[in-house]
């Protein structure tokens, strides 16, 4: 196919054609490495070489899966279905802890899924689990993400969670159009998301990112840029633009109405707006600060995305990349959670 074919392919297809986080796994499929004991040889051997890394755990849960989400999410109306998760987690943090020893680790995200839909006494076992098992201090960036209805109702688990040692939050407001939401079966209004936010503060979090939404079907101009000026008036450290990418998402067949001169007018609007009130964003990254010399995105991100430093992710659907290989854990949208097994 020539170049120039190839091209305006991209453009047609643009919802397919970015890039995917995380990528999916599918794709490396005929690279599968299956047996267990060449497992475990290539994870000493690769680790052995790592002398700083990451970590991600993955919590798979969130009250309902938003039409949008194209994340590994189970809906979870079983508790006992989080207890059996949670304690399989905890085994693999072993496993791991077993082969990797005495690394630098240089940022940790607990994400999902909602971590803090968790009950506490499951986010404090998993905290505590990575504490003693990785060897890092609770001053090194830890960063979990939560729902504004949570950060709204749950102050008490806000504020546990922050004396657990995260001292940065994401919380994704999306959209301000009550009727947007609806129709992503997504709950939240104005007022959810501005207690949360004085929740988020008065827990003590020492920086908030605000995830904001574009490049839905029916989301005007107009509704966009208030959602972006109200995402200011909240006054976060950060905020996050997220472009909706249909792709596997109960949205897809929305996605061939959508035009890439609306996608990309969205952004600009919002690029401007957020420039001219004091968030900026290096060249190419979504993430905007109003922090001087921070990225806005957590150590985590910020050192593997940027930086390319290897990264362990643990749970359902994570992904690692250790000195030589890449990996995911099994994870799709319609998961037995019993059958995972580290
Ligand atoms: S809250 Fe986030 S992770 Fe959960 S279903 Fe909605 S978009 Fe997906």
């Amino acid at each position: 196919m020539r170049l120039e074919k190839i091209f305006y392919k991209g453009l047609e297809l643009h919802h397919y054609a970015n890039t995917a986080y995380p990528l999916k796994p599918t794709s490396f499929r005929e690279y599968r490495v299956k047996e267990n004991d060449k497992i475990e040889n290539l994870l000493n051997e690769s680790w052995k070489k790592v002398k700083e890394m990451t970590l991600y755990v993955h919590i798979p849960f969130c009250e309902k899966r938003c039409k949008f989400c194209e994340y590994v999410v189970v809906s979870n109306d079983d508790k006992l279905k989080e207890n059996e998760y949670v304690d399989l987690l905890l085994k693999e943090i072993d496993f791991y802890g077993n082969i990797i020893d005495k690394k630098n680790i240089v940022g940790y995200d607990m994400g999902g899924g909602t971590p803090l839909y968790l009950l506490e006494n499951n986010l404090e076992r998993i905290t505590n689990k990575m504490f003693k098992r990785f060897d890092f201090d609770s001053n090194k960036g830890l960063s979990i993400e939560t729902t504004p209805v949570i950060a709204a109702n749950n102050y008490e688990k806000l504020k546990s969670v922050h004396d657990l040692g995260y001292k940065r939050i994401s919380m994704g407001i999306q959209t301000i159009n009550k009727k947007l939401l609806d129709s992503f079966e997504r709950k939240g209004s104005i007022k959810i998301d501005k207690t949360a936010t004085e929740n988020i503060k008065k827990a003590g979090y020492k920086r908030l990112n605000i995830d904001i939404m574009y490049g839905f079907l029916h989301q005007s101009e107009v509704n966009f840029k208030s959602t972006v000026l109200f995402a200011i008036d909240l006054q976060p450290e950060y905020i996050s633009l997220y472009r909706n990418r249909y792709k596997g998402t109960k949205l897809e067949y929305q996605a061939k109405d959508v035009e890439l001169s609306k996608v990309n007018l969205q952004y600009s609007i919002a690029y401007n707006l957020l420039n001219d009130n004091g968030f900026v964003a290096n060249i190419g990254k979504n993430t905007f600060s109003r922090i001087k010399n921070d990225y806005g995105t957590s150590e985590y991100l910020t050192k593997r995305v940027i930086e390319g430093t290897a990264y362990l992710g643990l749970g359902l659907g994570a992904q690692s990349y250790g000195h030589n290989y890449l990996s995911y854990n099994e994870g799709a949208e319609v998961i037995v959670v019993s059958g995972f097994t580290p």
